[in-house]
């Protein structure tokens, strides 16, 4: 028999018989391992009908034929090859996923350097492949003869579990009294508590569509547009019908301009074509928030965030691909929502740092958005009143962007009046200079509301030796111990180490007495309370909010009134707007801008920017107060005019001369090891590699040498990091797969992370 003919062992029907054209049908699989290449395998007949890309699939892999999990990609008829695998089984219980996303998928793993199963497992959580099991914790019967006396709860629960178990949290949410008298039966012998394991498992989607019912009407439906709304939407609409085209509109809108009305009406748009849309939101607290608003103008609306149960996100999902669905919102990761006729994508805050993922596959949700509109042929909204400078790059460079413009505000009226203020001269309470203490006195006297903004890094409390100066740091990580006077503590904001304050220097042969040298937010509570005792406040960071339900939930009592000052870090400037707030506050603005990063001037004028438009709401004319050591600093000036183009222009060159983003693409590798010298080691390792392979590729690259990070330390880990910088035409991208290939990103250390477009260069 010659060999091209012999069959494989087993398989039969894959040799081909004499006459017939030799091919095959081939799947190409991303395998949930540790690879970058997708691997082919035959389909045997009897899996043909069920095989399609997205579908997850078990296939052999190695010499040895382990059987592992992977994801069909793509099908194609192949010339017939004795050697190719089969697939084993397809997984009927997956929730397959559109082709596009896939496709998504596949770019996301070149551009960001992760394997492509893992982005797939990262868009297609286990639960979509394995079903969900939950433990809920049940009550059953023990015994049928019940004591003479019973009281009538206990008799009515006992009747319940006659015909079966029972869930203990359904009696307790039904039954007043149920807990107690739960506790009495099983004192009793009458009952006893188990676990259920109930299971779920994500069966086949339903792929027709129910009928659109319509929305309740709402007050915003009657809403006229402005001019500047209605232009905002034409454009928008112009790529929506007759030809759906691709195109990336970047909705700078001010403070106030109604951009949600516009994006609301985009997405109308898009849903009366037969298409559907994704917004995109930067905190989860928003995304239920607005979700909320949402629902009340669209029936077929889901949110989808990572704060959902398994349970509740399969639910959506299942709802989203069986195409009952025509708006998701969500945070960065309903970037790869499977809606199959998508139309819209609208990122909300796209400047927004959290739009950027913290683990691998370390992708930019606004970034991936413009990709799968690109995919979609669709276009992509991207809203903010201070747009990245990634965007305003691209709005110069690129034919596929347009700047849409809102400048005014809906209500009308003078945007707030900034005034900067010296804490440092003239009177003061603690951190709190006295004009901003008389605004504050004005402004809560008139049953408004007000908001104070402190940046914590760096500026929390921090102890120090009175006489040497030697400032208290983490022993972990290095970084700066911060004093929690309520519980007698110094605690590590960055790695969570906490311990008893002590008293001395650390350093034994000064030992002087400790004393605090920064402040923090618990401090200017502490000023606030004690110069206007009767204001009530409201503390938000992340020690008084421990879990996201806490964010939204503090939120929404400053929204009901149920606190005059809202005082925080950063998450302050965030969220929805308050119409009563007519103050905003800036403790400490210097800090902000003398970040060690080179985006630190870019954040901080879009801080201010956004905590100065919280006080525009206010119909009477919002004040906002800056307290700065150097009130005339020129950046400090446009951000409290909100000049954002002249800023735009002033730092855009600054980032021509370093040669950095966006005019450039950098890479960051950090290696991190609980050995020094192994981290050091590897980075080293890595950096040559690269710089052998660079010089190969091209003379446009730029590879750093190692060096330790700017936060050396972090849960017990020595960092150190390689940069690349590089041309944007992909050539970095070319640099890290033949690295990969030839195994120069192997290391010795714990940890290894390329992170592509960094955004935290700390
Ligand atoms: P932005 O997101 O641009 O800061 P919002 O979308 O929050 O602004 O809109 C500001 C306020 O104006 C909201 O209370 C919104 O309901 C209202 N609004 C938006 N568009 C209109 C309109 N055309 N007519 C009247 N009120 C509007
Ligand atoms: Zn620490």
């Amino acid at each position: 028999v010659p060999r091209s003919t012999a069959p494989k062992s087993g398989q039969l029907w894959l040799a081909p018989t004499e006459g017939t054209p030799r091919h095959e049908l081939v799947a190409d699989v991303a395998v949930c391992a540790r690879t970058w290449s997708l691997y082919s395998y035959a389909v045997p007949p009897e899996l043909v009908e069920r095989l399609a890309p997205g579908a997850s699939v078990s296939v052999p892999l190695g010499r040895a034929g382990r059987t592992l999990d992977g994801w069909c990609i793509r099908v194609s008829p192949q010339p017939w090859d004795q050697t190719r695998k089969p697939i084993l089984a397809v997984n009927a219980a997956a929730l397959p996923l559109t082709a596009t996303v896939i496709e998504l998928a596949l770019w996301v793993a070149d551009y960001y350097h992760c394997p492509p199963a893992r982005v797939i497992e990262s868009i297609a959580p286990a639960a979509l492949r394995r079903g969900v099991k939950t433990r809920v914790r049940c009550v059953r019967q023990l015994r049928r003869e019940p004591p003479a006396e019973l009281r009538e709860i206990d008799a009515r629960i006992l009747a319940l579990l006659e015909k079966e178990p029972r869930p203990i949290r359904a009696l307790r949410d039904s039954q007043r009294g149920a807990a107690a008298a739960l506790k009495r039966l099983a004192d009793a012998g009458m009952i006893e508590a188990f676990w259920c394991v109930e299971e779920r498992g994500p069966e086949a989607v339903r792929l027709a569509s129910a009928p659109a019912e319509a929305a309740e009407p709402c007050p915003e439906d009657e809403f006229t547009l402005s001019a500047e709304q209605q232009a905002a939407l034409r454009q928008i609409a112009d790529c929506l019908a007759p030809t759906p085209t691709f195109r990336v509109l970047s909705l700078f809108g001010a403070p106030g301009s109604g951009k949600t009305e516009v994006y609301v009406r985009a997405i109308r748009a898009a849903v009366a074509t037969g298409r559907q849309a994704i917004l995109l939101v930067p905190e989860i607290a928003l995304a239920t928030q607005i979700g909320q608003r949402l629902s009340r103008r669209f029936t077929r609306a889901r949110v989808l965030h990572s704060g959902l149960s398994g349970r509740a996100r399969l639910d959506a999902l299942r709802a989203i691909r069986g195409g009952n669905v025509d708006v998701v919102i969500g945070t960065r990761s309903a970037v790869f929502a499977p809606l199959e006729r998508l139309g819209l994508v609208i990122v909300d805050e796209e400047q927004e740092g959290s739009l950027k993922s913290l683990a691998a596959p370390f992708y930019h949700a606004r970034d991936v958005a413009i990709k799968r509109a690109q995919l979609e042929n669709a276009p992509v909204v991207l809203g903010s009143a201070t747009p990245s400078l990634e965007t305003w790059h691209n709005l110069a460079e690129s034919k596929h962007y347009q700047l849409l413009r809102m400048d005014r505000r809906i209500a009308g009226g003078a945007a707030p009046r900034v005034e900067r203020v010296d804490p440092r001269r003239g009177p003061r309470r603690g951190l709190l200079s006295q004009t901003l203490l008389d605004h504050l006195l004005r402004v809560i006297g008139d049953g408004g509301q007000a908001i104070l903004l402190h940046n914590r890094r760096g500026y929390a409390v921090h102890l120090r030796c009175s006489r040497c100066g030697l400032p208290l740091l983490c022993e972990r990580c290095s970084s700066s111990l911060v004093l929690h006077r309520a519980e007698d503590a110094v605690r590590c904001h960055r790695c969570g180490l906490r311990r008893h304050a002590p008293a001395a220097c650390p350093d034994t042969t000064c030992g002087a007495a400790l004393e605090p040298g920064g402040l923090a937010i618990q401090r200017l509570e502490q000023d606030l309370h004690a110069a206007i005792p009767t204001a009530r406040i409201l503390r938000l960071d992340r020690d008084t909010m421990r879990r996201r339900e806490d964010y939204a939930a503090a939120l929404s009592r400053f929204e009901r009134g149920d606190a005059d000052v809202l005082i925080g870090t950063q998450m302050v400037a965030k969220g929805l707007d308050f119409p009563r707030v007519a103050l905003a506050g800036v403790l400490d603005a210097d800090a902000m801008f003398s970040m060690p990063d080179f985006r630190a001037a870019e954040r901080a004028f879009q801080l201010l920017v956004q905590v100065v438009g919280r006080a525009g709401r206010a119909a009477a004319g919002g004040v906002a107060v800056i307290q700065t050591t150097d009130p005339e600093a020129p950046l400090l000036r446009l951000a409290c005019d909100a000049a954002v183009e002249p800023f735009v222009q002033r730092e855009l060159e600054q980032r021509r001369r370093l040669g950095y983003p966006p005019f450039a693409r950098l890479v960051r590798i950090i290696v991190s090891d609980p050995q020094p010298a192994v981290a050091r080691d590897g980075a080293e390792r890595i950096s040559s590699a690269l710089r052998e392979i660079a010089e190969r590729l091209s003379a446009a690259l730029r590879i750093g040498s190692a060096e330790v990070c700017a936060v050396a330390r972090q849960r017990g880990m020595h960092r150190w990091q390689v940069l690349i910088l590089g041309p944007k035409d992909g050539s970095i991208q070319r640099l890290l797969a033949e690295a990969e290939a030839q195994r120069g990103l192997r290391t010795a250390a714990k940890r290894c992370v390329v992170d592509v477009d960094p955004l935290d260069m700390m």
